[in-house]
């Protein structure tokens, strides 16, 4: 694992605890001599993380669509600052670059980049680990609601596993480094498993 792309909200949420679990993530992941990939921009969750990273020593990679370079304020102070010229370009580019993903509490747009990744490792196109960081039980519903598919016959226990969940940083990266995919043609169908 050399890079970790971080997926977060572009707003900083209504409560500290949101900030504060962006900037350890950045700073566990640059402390751990790991490179940060993210969405390049200074504003919510998505620029405190990236500053926190950048304080500790760590390489970031700011990847922007031009269209949002004014909405979401480009971050003047990254590694890198690479303007693409769409969303898609910019998904694929974040997913190419990274060995691991991480959402942070978000919204849409977060929502969004982490199902596309983890429906790319239900369909075998990586295998790279996928996580949520828990921030004061976020996620908890998602995760839920994700346990409801499976019982109700809409998604396998394998694709389940693909989601990892921690509470804080240093746990999800251990148990990034501690994930091994299974094998891809038993993620295929539901009829399989
Ligand atoms: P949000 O979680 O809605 O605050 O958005 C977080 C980040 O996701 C922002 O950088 C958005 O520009 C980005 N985003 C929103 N929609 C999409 C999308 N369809 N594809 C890729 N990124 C998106």
């Amino acid at each position: 694992m050399r890079a970790v792309c971080v997926y977060c909200g572009s707003n900083p949420g209504s409560d500290p605890v949101y900030l504060d679990a962006a900037r350890a993530l950045g700073r566990t992941i640059a402390e751990a001599g790991l490179g940060v990939v993210y969405g390049g921009a200074r504003v919510g969750l998505m620029g405190a993380m990236a500053d926190a990273a950048l304080a500790a020593g760590g390489s970031v990679v700011g990847i922007l669509p031009g269209a949002l370079r004014d909405r979401e304020l480009a971050h003047p102070g990254l590694t890198e600052l690479i303007i693409v010229d769409s969303m898609h370009e910019r998904k694929a580019m974040m997913a190419e670059r990274a060995d691991a993903f991480v959402a942070l509490p978000g919204g849409l747009g977060t929502l969004e980049e982490l199902f596309e990744v983890l429906t790319w490792a239900q369909l075998g196109i990586h295998a790279k680990p996928c996580g949520v960081l828990d921030v004061a039980g976020y996620w908890a519903p998602l995760l839920r609601f994700l346990d409801r598919s499976v019982e109700q016959g809409f998604m396998t226990q394998l694709s389940r596993d693909l989601l990892l969940a921690a509470e804080d940083p240093a746990t999800l990266l251990d148990r990034f480094r501690a994930f091994e995919p299974a094998p891809r043609r038993q993620w295929l169908t539901a009829t399989e498993t």
